[in-house]
């Protein structure tokens, strides 16, 4: 366990001491605190887990694609390709292989239907999807968050 990383707060509303980040030779640690919640490898697995559910900005800004790493497959949930077809179409398919090299088989959907299915169905939630705080927060990937996933 770590104490001491940070004084202060960042809460807008409490009144708290100015947030400060205190140098390393400053904390103080505590070797086997407690017994271990989790293993490496449950670690690493739960890393991946919150990455691969986590929007990714950055690869979407990348991608020309509105859709870009939000769409899976039905059939066997793989994260969707995009595909630009020489019509000046976009497919979406599925190119998962299991381990014996069979191809999962889904065929895919030209995209213009997808982004009309997902306008269709943000219509019927406009006002309320409006409304929401638009948050672009980091991935909480504190213990305690990682905990509560475990
Ligand atoms: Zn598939």
């Amino acid at each position: 366990m770590v104490y001491g990383k940070t004084s202060g707060g960042l809460h807008k509303k409490r009144k708290a001491a100015p947030f400060k980040v205190i140098s390393g030779e400053n904390w103080i640690v505590v070797e086997n605190a407690h017994s271990a919640v989790k293993t490496l490898e449950e670690h690493a697995e739960i890393i991946t887990l919150l990455e691969s559910r986590r929007i990714q900005p950055k690869h979407s800004r990348r991608g020309t694609y509105v859709l870009s790493g939000l769409l899976y497959c039905g059939k066997c949930e793989y994260s969707l390709q995009f595909q630009p077809k020489e019509n000046g179409r976009t497919l979406v398919k599925c190119r998962k292989t299991d381990a014996f090299g069979h191809a999962c088989g889904n065929r895919g959907i030209e995209l213009e239907h997808v982004e009309m299915a997902v306008m269709e169905s943000l219509r019927t939630h406009e006002k309320e999807l409006l409304k929401m705080p638009v948050s672009v927060d980091e991935p909480d990937i504190s213990p305690q968050h990682l905990l509560d996933v475990k």
